[in-house]
């Protein structure tokens, strides 16, 4: 049965409100996904009922609380097919990065080798600079084809003894562009590399199996996940969180502290310095709970068959430019229109009520590589119809007509 994205938008009191006196259309979930009222009112519940600080109590709330986190932990290791030792919660998908690249980062030496791509994300780059910075470790890009897929044989090119990390994004936020995360682990691993994927916007669109894909490690954010900001998943192989330094300090993440000595606490715990995001990650154990209710195949055919509808209705557009066209590709539309800067056509848009992303996207050396400077992108979620689409290709041909 098809997906019923009409009855879904009930769960989302925000899709109900009008912007510049239009229904509002929302193609901007690549960036943070609006939340269903499971996930408002689980944080409002643990708010209005239950609260305290976790794992230091003998109360009764305290238990509580401590309960309802660890239970969060559970469903977002069993969302990905994890152990729950293996989940780490993080403030979101770029400190989980932050967290590893400090790590490993500890132990290499200089003209070690870290392998990234043209396509990723800036949080999946920035990290590993510091590395090259601080340690003097060499970055390596693996190239983007026109189409926007990942080169696959200059990917293996530059793979060797010297590789020690390959970090990657499973789902680009730009090209939309799905990259094949089972072989590009195995290629790493066969040269004895840790690989990390950056999971930010693939777990939105597909069901995960880390160990399927024998990730080393995979982040993800909560934010597009339906769930709260301030929350991260680090995923971890359990050999290679052991094997991880801490990466803050204070808090829980100990197991004693003396003047002369320290010891810490095992995973996950050892990198959950501080108070945790507790209600974030109660908010985010709702959101899985909620999307697990769901079909996600479903989902998926039903989002590709919006930004396919899109694409045909732009289908004679000769003044629009699509960048990232592989046929493996999620429901992310990242467009240049002729003669018109892409803050100017989000900014019309944004006046039909169509709430579209526009800029670098964090991608920088993408833009780059398709020697633009910044593109509008609109994403699209389960919540998003047919009639949406078409809002969303009138209002573009419109807009369009004022650069003409
Ligand atoms: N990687 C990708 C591919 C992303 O799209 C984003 C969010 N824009 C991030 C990383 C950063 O995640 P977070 O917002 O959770 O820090």
């Amino acid at each position: 049965m098809a997906f019923d994205a009409e009855a879904i938008r009930a769960d989302f009191p925000i899709l109900s409100r009008q912007v510049h006196g239009k229904p509002l259309v929302y193609l901007d979930s690549a960036a943070s996904a609006q939340k269903p009222r499971a996930v408002i009112e689980a944080m409002s519940r643990a708010m209005e009922y239950s609260y305290a600080n976790v794992h230091r109590g003998l109360h009764t709330l305290a238990n509580e609380t401590t309960d309802a986190y660890e239970a969060a932990r559970r469903k977002a290791a069993a969302f990905i097919g994890a152990a729950e030792t293996e989940v780490v919660f993080t403030k979101g998908g770029t400190e989980a990065i932050n967290l590893v690249a400090a790590g490993i980062g500890a132990s290499l030496q200089a003209g070690d080798e870290i392998v990234v791509s043209e396509m990723e994300h800036h949080a999946n780059i920035v990290p590993w600079h510091f590395l090259r910075e601080r340690k003097g470790v060499v970055l390596k890009w693996a190239r983007v084809t026109d189409r926007g897929d990942l080169d696959l044989e200059h990917f293996q090119s530059l793979l060797g003894p010297k590789t020690k990390v390959v970090a990657l994004s499973h789902m680009s936020n730009v090209l939309g562009t799905i990259n094949p995360a089972q072989d590009l682990a195995r290629m790493a691993h066969e040269v004895g590399a840790i690989v990390l994927f950056d999971g930010c916007q693939s777990i939105v669109h597909k069901p995960i199996d880390v160990k399927a894909i024998d990730a080393d490690f995979y982040v993800f954010s909560g934010h597009k996940l339906y769930g709260p900001t301030g929350i991260g998943i680090l995923y971890g192989k359990a050999e290679r969180l052991a094997a991880l330094p801490p990466y803050q300090g204070g808090g829980e993440m100990i197991g004693t502290v003396s003047q002369d000595e320290i010891t810490y606490a095992d995973p996950p715990h050892r990198f959950e310095a501080g108070t945790p995001p507790i209600l974030e990650a109660i908010g985010l154990g709702a959101a899985i709970d909620w999307l697990s209710g769901l079909d996600r195949i479903a989902i998926a055919a039903h989002e590709k068959a919006l930004y396919d509808r899109v694409r045909e209705g732009l289908a004679g557009a000769n003044w629009l430019r699509v960048i990232g066209d592989t046929p493996e590709k999620g429901a992310i539309l990242s467009f240049t229109v002729d003669g018109a800067h892409a803050h100017d056509v989000a900014q019309i848009l944004d006046r039909y009520g169509v709430a579209v992303r526009a800029g670098t996207h964090c991608a920088e050396p993408l833009m780059k590589r398709f020697g633009v400077t910044s593109s509008a992108r609109a994403s699209f979620a389960l919540y998003n119809t047919e009639d949406e689409a078409d809002a969303f290709v009138q209002a573009l041909t419109k807009a369009q007509a004022f650069f003409a």
